[in-house]
């Protein structure tokens, strides 16, 4: 999973896109250096499953938080 505003667009590994609860008024603040917007979540095929199954709360690739999609 990746957060990423709307300026800094999805890898090729991050395809799905889903918003969090709250976008844009959001605490999920796109992950590039130096950009301030809020972000979308990004998902591979793997979260994208768990998303499509109902899962909305999200891990990131460390445990430093999960986000939550809408
Ligand atoms: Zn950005």
């Amino acid at each position: 999973m990746l957060v990423r505003c709307d300026d800094h667009p999805s890898t090729e590994k991050y395809k799905h896109r889903v918003d969090p609860v709250g976008y844009p008024d959001t605490a999920a603040i796109c992950g590039r250096p130096d950009c301030t917007k809020p972000g979308r979540i990004l998902l591979d095929e793997v979260e994208w499953k768990m998303y499509q199954n109902g899962q909305r709360v999200l891990p990131g690739p460390n445990r430093f938080t999960k986000i939550k999609a809408k």
